[in-house]
């Protein structure tokens, strides 16, 4: 027997974001119980997952009896990414047929994984694109500039700007920048790319979010004509309202059509991405029919209310190829089933205000939240890029008091502004800066990484109370 076919009778594609709650939720347990009795004969990790806790597959019915499964931490999956791979003996030639390989990023041993796309999984991606209504706006006379970088693995956004090209029948350019010094030389510089992004006059620019600033700062200095630009869709790195209003500055004053700015959320692992309607909306899912979402406590697994944070899983519905259930991402939200109050539409949501983990850390002996830090100097239009840096005051001893550095690229300003900057952080820190003017690429190289390293800790030392 083939997998059923996505969506039942009468359940028409334009509502799918719209249909009430308990709809939703039994398409979801339908789609799940064909793809948990998959994994039982064909899925290594699984089959020997659900073997171990003495499941089988009628136990898991639902996605209500899916807590019955232990979550799938991302080591789980990095140390065996070929146990992933479903292989049934039912499935259709075009479940099983690779369509093309990408890899995911942000893996702690360094070895991206390899995520396993089907013909099945292309198809459903590019199905799901159609239908996102102005979620994404993306029209058929846009042309969308790809500012993903060009990697040595191949990365999930860079691989999937194409197919939602496509999917629209919109065109699509690519800025081809990345770490030069390869056996092709193959990549551009990101002059390069902006003048590529004005000669195309592209519409959308499309882009971890931090790169999309540079290229509008490089395009303002360059005087490039940026006009037909109407929307920046950024991804890959949470970001603050001040940055986001910090680009949508930027893009007026590069004279763009619009300063639109959509604001999206996913993973390689996951698929289907999640975008906001609104700014501070919550990211809608944009496929419930093709990934169930849930918020855990991460002590426990145990699946959590609505409006509690907590560790974000997901699980595939009907992927093929690559197929994680309640698979942790590692980000901390809280989810919303209500209708959401913008634009009526009842996927879930999943709370933008993404808090990590690392934003929380101990300056001398405090407990301090660098968001609000990070927010302020975000809103600050002399400041182009910055860097916390965290050290011993005495770097020869590291024991001592600990001391607080910003590295600033800044556009303009003097030492009076610097003075400014250091005495308002103070006030906020109880703890006063020292400031370090850089260039801009010191701290973000667009060229060598994909995104800026806003905090670096040196103190080499637990972050727990220190003896007296
Ligand atoms: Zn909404």
């Amino acid at each position: 027997m083939t997998s059923p076919p996505p969506l039942p009778e009468g359940f028409t594609l334009p509502d799918l974001l719209r249909r009430p709650l308990p709809e939703v939720r039994a398409l979801q347990d339908r789609l799940l119980a064909r793809t948990v009795e998959l994994c039982y004969d064909g899925h290594p990790f699984y089959g020997r997952r659900m073997r171990a806790e003495g499941l089988r597959p009628e136990h898991i019915r639902s996605c209500e009896d899916l807590t019955r499964l232990p979550p799938t931490s991302k080591e789980d999956f990095l140390d065996d990414p070929e146990a992933f791979i479903l292989r049934h003996p039912d499935l259709a030639a075009d479940e099983r047929t690779l369509w093309k390989i990408m890899y995911t990023s942000g893996s702690t041993s360094g070895v991206p994984a390899p995520i396993h796309i089907t013909t099945r999984d292309h198809y459903s991606y590019v199905w799901a694109c159609t239908r996102r209504e102005d979620l994404v706006d993306i029209r058929p006379d846009d042309v969308i500039a790809s500012l993903f970088p060009l990697t040595q693995f191949p990365m999930g956004a860079y691989a999937r700007a194409p197919d939602e090209a496509a999917a629209v029948g919109a065109g699509i350019i690519f800025g081809r920048t990345g770490r030069p010094g390869g056996v092709f030389p193959v990549q551009q510089s990101l002059d390069e790319t902006v003048a590529h992004v004005a000669r195309h006059g592209a519409t959308v620019l499309w882009g971890v979010a931090s790169f999309v600033r540079r290229v509008l700062i490089r395009a303002h200095e360059l005087g490039e004509d940026f006009s037909r630009v109407r929307m920046s869709m950024i991804t890959g790195e949470a970001t603050s309202p001040a940055m986001r209003a910090d680009m949508r500055r930027r893009m007026r004053d590069l004279g763009c059509t619009d300063d639109l700015i959509v604001n999206r959320y996913g993973s390689t692992e996951q698929g289907s991405s999640m975008v906001e309607c609104t700014e501070g909306s919550g990211f809608h899912s944009l496929a419930p029919d093709q990934v169930f979402h849930e918020v855990l406590d991460p002590e426990s697994g145990a699946r959590l209310a609505d409006g509690v944070h907590g560790a974000l899983a997901f699980t595939h519905l009907i992927k093929r190829g690559t197929l994680l259930l309640r698979y942790l991402v590692g980000d901390v939200v809280a989810i919303d089933h209500a209708a959401c109050p913008h634009c009526g539409r009842t996927s879930p949501r999943v709370a933008s205000d993404l808090t990590r983990a690392g934003d929380m850390v101990k300056v001398r002996g405090m407990l301090v939240n660098l968001r609000g830090l990070k927010d302020w100097l975000e809103e600050r239009p002399e400041v182009t890029e910055y860097q916390i840096v965290l050290r011993p005051e005495d770097p020869a001893d590291p024991f001592s008091m600990d001391a607080l550095v910003l590295r600033l690229a800044m556009e303009f300003g003097d030492e009076t502004t610097e003075r400014l900057l250091a005495d308002a952080i103070a006030e906020r820190m109880h703890l006063r800066p020292r400031i370090e003017r850089v260039s801009r690429d010191s701290i973000f190289d667009p060229l060598i990484s994909p995104k800026p390293q806003r905090l670096i800790d040196e103190r080499c030392r637990p972050d727990g109370p220190r003896q007296a």
